[in-house]
């Protein structure tokens, strides 16, 4: 086995961090039991901050960055996984606490992997990636609040993102009536409407300031942008109606008030797809194996090499990936 490997290192530098392509061996990584060599891994809003160093993601330095993974086990010192195997890993702190995905090997726990779906390619589970999963997390929190298709419509805020575009696609593919709300409604028509989105509205509906209670309009919500967006969302929600919340791409403030709450019964559901337990996980891929279109996840994502990820952290903070960027690390 080739001992040296290519990996996307996050170094403390004044003010900060910064990050680079650099060589790394087997012999740098932690001492965890299983290696995997990595062939995939996604850019998410959180990988934009610990690349460019623009948010507090990385505890401790140096750090590999990317917050997921998927590839062959080639050692494992564990009973629960076999070389061969197809594996991938979400969140549980990679490029946090742990070293992460952008890396062509990387060692981990056993507990943090999941088999990969045989429904799915390697490059199509990272095409869904933590969005989609964080997505699935949110649909699938509605679906425990008791929301049915015949509830009535429900928005998804963010929806040209990863998991806002991941969630239109899920809903739809449940039959609900999806509202796409979004700051690129003339670029992502079609893309959204492709998708599954009913009708689009234009971010400024939602992004403003709210009153306590406004007219009823959606069944249920899937918020990846927090902020006054998802103040004026839960203003908006209908009677007995639940909203997910996972994303601050607006804003990590919430300025609301206690009458959605105490006046309409609605429920404000917090989605983490870090720490979720395996059996949520487990439960989120499989109903992701089962739901996802192949054929429609092509036209949600493209994949870039791992040696212009640092560029694509700059262009997600500022909002202008649309779907999906799966991240080939051989590349
Ligand atoms: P993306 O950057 O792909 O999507 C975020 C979307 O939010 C953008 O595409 C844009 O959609 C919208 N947006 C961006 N900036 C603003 C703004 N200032 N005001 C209003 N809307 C804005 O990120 P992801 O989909 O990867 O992640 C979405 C959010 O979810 C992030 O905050 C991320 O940190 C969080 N997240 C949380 C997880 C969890 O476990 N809780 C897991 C994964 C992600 P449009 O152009 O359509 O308006």
């Amino acid at each position: 086995m080739n001992d040296s490997f290519k990996a996307i290192v996050a170094d403390k530098v004044d003010g900060g961090s910064s990050a680079s392509l650099r060589e790394l061996c087997l012999s740098d990584l932690p001492d965890d039991e299983v290696l995997v060599e990595v062939k995939y891994s996604t850019l998410n809003y959180k990988d934009g901050l610990a690349l460019t160093g623009k948010g507090p993601i990385c505890r401790f330095f140096p750090m590999v960055c990317g917050i997921d993974l998927a590839g062959t086990v080639l050692e494992s010192k564990s009973d629960r996984f076999s070389a061969g195997e197809e594996v991938l890993v979400n969140g549980f702190g990679l490029s946090e606490t742990h070293w992460g995905g952008y890396s062509q090997r990387q060692r981990v726990r056993p507990d943090w992997l999941i088999n990969k779906s045989d429904a799915l390619s390697l490059e199509q589970t990272m095409a869904i990636g933590t969005a989609g999963y964080t997505a699935m997390l949110s649909v699938l929190g509605l679906l425990d609040h008791g929301l049915t298709p015949g509830s009535g419509p429900v928005v998804v805020t963010g929806a040209s993102g990863g998991v806002g575009s991941m969630a239109v696609m899920l809903l739809a593919r449940l039959g609900f009536d999806v509202v796409a709300a979004t700051g690129r409604a003339a670029e992502n028509e079609a893309f959204l409407k492709t998708l599954g989105a009913r009708a689009l509205i234009e971010r400024g509906e939602l992004s403003r300031g709210s009153k306590p209670l406004e007219s009823e309009k959606w069944a249920g919500a899937v918020d990846c942008v927090g902020g006054e967006m998802l103040a004026t969302v839960l203003a908006q929600t209908k009677y007995a109606g639940v909203v997910t919340a996972c994303g601050l791409a607006g804003g990590a403030q919430l300025a609301t008030t206690m009458m959605p709450f105490i006046l309409r019964g609605i429920t404000l559901c917090g989605i983490d797809s870090v720490m979720a337990p395996l059996a949520l996980r487990q439960r989120a891929w499989s109903k992701l194996a089962e739901l996802v279109d192949v054929d429609l996840l092509v036209t949600i994502y493209v994949v870039e090499p791992m040696s212009g990820v640092i560029e694509l952290g700059e262009a997600i903070l500022a909002g202008k990936v649309r779907g999906r960027v799966v991240i080939d690390v051989n590349a």
